[in-house]
Order: C-alpha cells, then sequence, then structure tokens
C-alpha cells in the first residue's frame, strides 16, 4: 500500500489543541542545522501515517536539514529505496532487524531476503546496513543463533559494499563488540540509539566507532547514558530520533519524529556543557562523515 502521506499532524504542532496524543509543539529552532540519522518514516504513529515530505519540511524549519530513513524488514527496506528516490534530504540504510532475521530463518526465507538487501543496498543514496545487531530483550532461545548469524551477514555486506553498519544492540553490549571484533569491523560503525555506559563508550572512543544518542539520554534516569556522553569523543557522536519511538522529555510518550530532536540536541549540550552551535555544527560534520554527503 503506497502510503497516504497526510501533512495533517505536522500542519500546526501544539497550536491545533492536538493534545496529549498528538505531535507536541514544534521546539525553537536550532541555531546551526543538524541531522537526525536513524528514523523510521514508515511506521505509523497509531491512526497517523507520516508524509514524508511534510515531516522533513517542518524538521527543516528547526534546523534539522537531514535524515537517514532505516529499514527493518524487506517491506521497509523497499520503503526506504523508494522514499531516498522521492527527497534528496533523506539516505537510507536497509537491513532485516535483528528481531525479525529468526522469523526470516524459520520460514527458510533468510538468504534470499540477506540477497534482496544487499541488491537495495547498491541505490548510490543507501549509506548504511542496518538496523542489524543482537537484541537479547526481545529475541530468546533458538532465535538467538538465527539472529547472531544474520549479524555477521550484514556486517558482512556492509563490508563488501563499502557501506556504514548501523548497529541495533539491545541488552547485549558484550557480544555486539564481540562479533564485530571476530568478523573485522567495517570501516564505519554507529550504534543507533546508544543505550551503553562508560565502558562501552571507552571502546566506541577506541575503534573509532560512532555514537548515536536518541531521546532516551534526555530522561530523568539515564544516568549511565550520560555518563557515557560525557566521556564520547565529540568526533564519534551523532543525534537520532528512532522515530516514532523515544520520544525526547518532556513529550515522552507521544509521537516522535525528526522536528524533535532539538530537545535531544539542547539536552546534550547542557550535560556536556558545550555551547549549542559549536555542538549542532560538529554533529553535523559527524554525521557526514559517517554517511558521506546528502547533497
Ligand atoms: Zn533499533
Ligand atoms: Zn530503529
Amino acid at each position: 500500500m503506497s502510503t497516504p502521506l497526510t501533512p495533517a499532524p505536522f500542519r500546526a504542532p501544539g497550536s491545533d489543541g492536538s493534545g496529549r496524543h498528538g505531535y507536541p509543539p514544534a521546539p525553537e529552532p536550532l541555531p546551526v542545522p543538524v541531522m537526525d540519522n536513524h528514523t523510521h518514516l514508515d511506521f505509523p504513529n497509531a491512526d497517523v501515517t507520516v508524509d514524508v515530505s511534510a515531516a522533513l519540511d517542518i524538521a527543516g524549519s528547526v534546523g534539522v536539514q537531514g535524515a537517514v530513513q532505516v529499514g527493518c524488514d524487506l517491506e521497509s527496506s523497499r520503503f526506504t529505496v523508494q522514499a531516498v528516490d522521492q527527497d534528496p534530504r533523506l539516505l537510507g540504510a536497509v537491513a532485516i532487524h535483528p528481531n525479525d532475521a529468526p522469523d526470516y530463518a524459520k520460514r527458510g526465507e533468510l538468504e534470499d531476503a540477506l540477497a534482496e538487501i544487499e541488491d537495495l543496498a547498491s541505490h548510490p543514496r543507501i549509506r548504511a546496513i542496518g538496523e542489524t545487531g543482537l537484541d537479547f530483550f526481545r529475541t530468546e532461545g533458538e532465535g538467538l543463533k538465527h539472529q547472531r548469524y544474520s549479524f555477521r551477514r550484514h556486517i558482512d555486506i556492509a563490508k563488501r559494499l563499502g557501506l556504514t553498519l548501523q548497529i541495533h544492540d539491545r541488552d547485549a553490549h558484550d557480544d555486539v563488540v564481540q562479533v564485530l571484533r571476530e568478523e573485522g569491523a567495517p570501516e564505519r560503525v554507529v550504534f543507533h540509539c546508544f543505550s551503553g555506559d562508560e565502558e562501552l563508550a571507552r571502546t566506541c572512543n577506541n575503534e573509532g566507532w560512532y555514537m548515536s544518542f536518541a531521546g532516551t539520554v534526555t530522561f530523568k534516569n539515564a544516568a549511565n547514558l550520560r555518563a557515557a556522553l560525557a566521556i564520547a569523543e565529540p568526533a564519534r557522536v551523532l543525534v537520532e530520533t528512532d522515530a516514532p519511538f523515544l520520544t525526547p522529555h518532556p513529550f515522552r510518550g507521544r509521537p516522535n519524529a525528526s522536528y524533535l530532536i532539538p530537545h535531544t540536541v539542547r539536552t546534550m549540550a547542557e550535560l556536556t556543557s558545550t555551547e549549542l552551535s559549536g555542538l549542532c555544527a560538529q554533529i553535523a560534520e559527524n554525521s557526514v562523515r559517517a554517511y558521506g554527503s546528502w547533497d
């Protein structure tokens, strides 16, 4: 089904009485533009389907000038290729998500799916293989074997195509690092929705891996994450929404979108005692180093 992409939820955030369940109001624009390096424009929010161009328009109006649209299965990876063709403000990432890989494997479809992912990844605006990795929170037992195998295969595809690897790591820091070391990491690795502590941040600093901070860093109970951000090399820091999930404080629980990233960036600037425009410029520079130019 082609997405009917209605701009309605973005028309006038906050000024339309959209209420507790609607999109939050647009924040004050950032002084220097940044990119959202991980978003899912194809995931609807309850009954709201997102219009790609409208979502990027409002993002642009608050200083979020581009995004990386991320595929999680064949359907959303195909959508991702369509989306990057449709809007030049997007780059893309394609993969079979670690929680979906076991289902593909059990149906005997994983090899074909990986072949199609590799095919889709040849598009010049697909710059990353992801999200892939390990998720010990939602997958268990036999499924983990398939998950590990799929992760290794995605690493191999990223290396052969010279693409960035976008990692989903949930409760699996040590194992993700171990698999990366065993396989040999691609040149550019991003931990999407970085959830590590100081130890993982130190590893990322040493290996030159990117740490992408999401709205979770704004949550009051994120002490480990804040400690990790405090020691993260500035040249390795990225920002993302993982929209429609992980809406930053103070709008936790409401739908997320790229235009809400200023909340996350402002919190990061406060936590690291960095001047806001300097942090934005650094994030933008890091984003281009991680994925190549959006131009
Ligand atoms: Zn993820
Ligand atoms: Zn995601």
